[in-house]
């Protein structure tokens, strides 16, 4: 089959494999034929070989963990899943036993393992997954090329979701790339107050006018680029929401957004961190005065709570959360190459892989 694979530790070196052995499922597995796969921002960590994620991975392996298929082969044991349904699956496989886990918080195991980095993903034409990993979905209302980045769409949901809430709040979005987009687009739904967004490609600003422009007022929605506001943004989002926006959803980990993230909020607030800083260390200035005497609460957010988040998720698209702008480009597989080149210069959103293609 055809895959593409991490082939050294270096930057770069992912390469498109025509001839890889189809994997076969063990006692508790399912294969699935990978219908649509998503680029993450993950891959594109992985893919520049940043310090964040470069020690979880040996190469060669197979990269990519947003996907959707059809079963294809079921392993030993398995129930309650039959050939040709239509699932997605959460690819942190967790070990079930540490304290995370028995306490109900899967998403944060202490011994996780990644498919797509620590063992393989699915920018294939077939991936084995636990079959307690998989998620069903109804084809009505999630079609293939949305069904391929519900992992992605969860982390913005579950980042959304883990502020204490949105109604009514003045909410920043920081950084907006694809999750970010994604949050926006929830925090719209779930009816906030105002949404403020920061961006500084140019290409995810366009796109952020665009769909704001869109939503015919429903929201207040302002959008800042901080690369070309300098300083003064900070005070003008401030004063555009009496004084400091209630939530900060971080989603760029940009050391500068994070800072400014802070800086913006509210006393109270609350700062949400799904972004990882591509360098492992962050500089705070003033750290007293901008967190602890504001008492603010920073949370760290991790993939998505299993499986609730995949649920609620569900529901949304069901209820009528529109994420069909957030897929910019479908492109077979084998282009993954211009799929990274377009990511790495802002130019897309979702990059959607088709590997029957
Ligand atoms: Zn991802
Ligand atoms: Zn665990």
């Amino acid at each position: 089959m055809q895959a593409i694979q991490m082939a050294r530790p270096e930057a770069g070196a992912a390469v498109l494999i025509e001839n890889l052995e189809v994997p076969t499922p063990g006692p508790g597995e399912v294969r699935v034929r990978v219908q649509n796969t998503a680029i993450c921002g993950t891959d594109r960590h992985i893919y520049h070989w940043d310090p964040s994620v470069a020690s979880m991975i040996t190469p060669p392996v197979t990269i990519g963990h947003e996907f959707c298929g059809h079963i294809d082969t079921l392993g030993d044991g398995v129930e309650g899943w039959n050939l040709e349904d239509y699932v997605s699956a959460e690819m942190h496989i967790v070990c079930g036993r540490c304290r995370s886990c028995q306490a109900g918080n899967k998403h944060i195991c202490e011994k996780t393992q990644i498919a797509g980095l620590h063992r393989a993903g699915c920018f294939a034409e077939y991936v084995v997954v636990p079959a307690g990993n998989l998620v069903r979905l109804d084809p009505k209302i999630v079609p293939p090329h949305i069904g391929s980045f519900l992992d992605a769409l969860g982390n913005a949901v579950h980042t959304v979701q883990s502020a204490s809430s949105i109604a009514g709040r003045h909410v920043l979005v920081s950084g907006y790339g694809a999750i970010g987009a994604m949050a926006a687009a929830v925090v719209e739904f779930e009816g906030a107050k105002s949404l403020t967004i920061t961006e500084v490609m140019p290409g995810h600003l366009e796109r952020a006018k665009k769909w704001a422009a869109g939503l015919n007022g429903r929201i207040p929605v302002s959008i800042h680029d901080p690369a070309t506001e300098g300083p003064d943004m900070v005070e003008r989002i401030r004063q555009a929401t009496r004084g400091g926006v209630d939530v900060v959803l971080e989603m760029s980990g940009a050391p500068p957004a994070i800072l400014a993230g802070l800086e913006v909020l509210y006393p109270g607030g609350e700062m949400m961190q799904l972004g990882i800083p591509s360098a492992s260390n962050l500089e705070i200035q003033n750290f007293a005065q901008e967190f602890i005497f504001k008492g603010l609460t920073w949370r760290g957010i991790l993939g998505r709570r299993m499986f609730a988040t995949w649920d609620e998720m569900l529901s949304l698209l069901q209820r009528g959360l529109d994420v069909e702008h957030i897929v910019t480009h479908r492109l077979p597989m084998s282009s993954f190459h211009d799929g990274m080149a377009l990511l790495d210069r802002g130019e897309a959103h979702k990059v959607v892989l088709d590997p029957t293609a």
